[in-house]
């Protein structure tokens, strides 16, 4: 997969604060229910922290008691990467930035209660909310 912005690892590391690149480099997670977006409830758009591609939109932002901020889709289809996930013996999807393969988080069929069914249980450490 090409990405459209391409960085090496080492401008990675200049651009992002060492937890944002655990997260978005590194696939790794923050701790549940420390996420500065958990509760941000304004309208607004949500952006990669990485390369600031608008990835969701507050209208889809749901309560999912999971301790993540999440959404029930993306702002379009193509904005995300889906890619199959085998580690830690789960089959997991995660979710990428389309734009430059940063790590968002995964996402989960088990939110019967929206419109998609969808849960896209995201780090809050990887995106950028911007209030509109
Ligand atoms: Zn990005």
């Amino acid at each position: 997969m090409t990405y459209k912005i391409s960085k090496s690892d080492q401008e990675w590391r200049e651009q992002l604060s060492s937890q944002e690149y655990a997260v978005l480099r590194q696939a790794g997670t923050e701790r549940a229910w420390t996420g500065e977006l958990l509760d941000e409830k304004r309208a607004g758009v949500y952006r990669c922290r990485a390369c600031s591609a608008e990835l969701f939109r507050s209208d889809t932002k749901f309560d999912s008691h999971c301790g993540w901020p999440s959404f029930y889709s993306p702002l379009a289809g193509d904005t995300v990467e889906l890619i199959e996930d085998r580690s830690l013996g789960m089959a997991r999807t995660e979710v990428r930035c389309a734009a430059c393969g940063s790590h968002l988080g995964h996402v989960f069929d088990d939110a019967p209660q929206t419109p998609t069914g969808d849960r896209f249980c995201m780090n809050s450490v990887s995106l950028t909310f911007e209030e509109s």
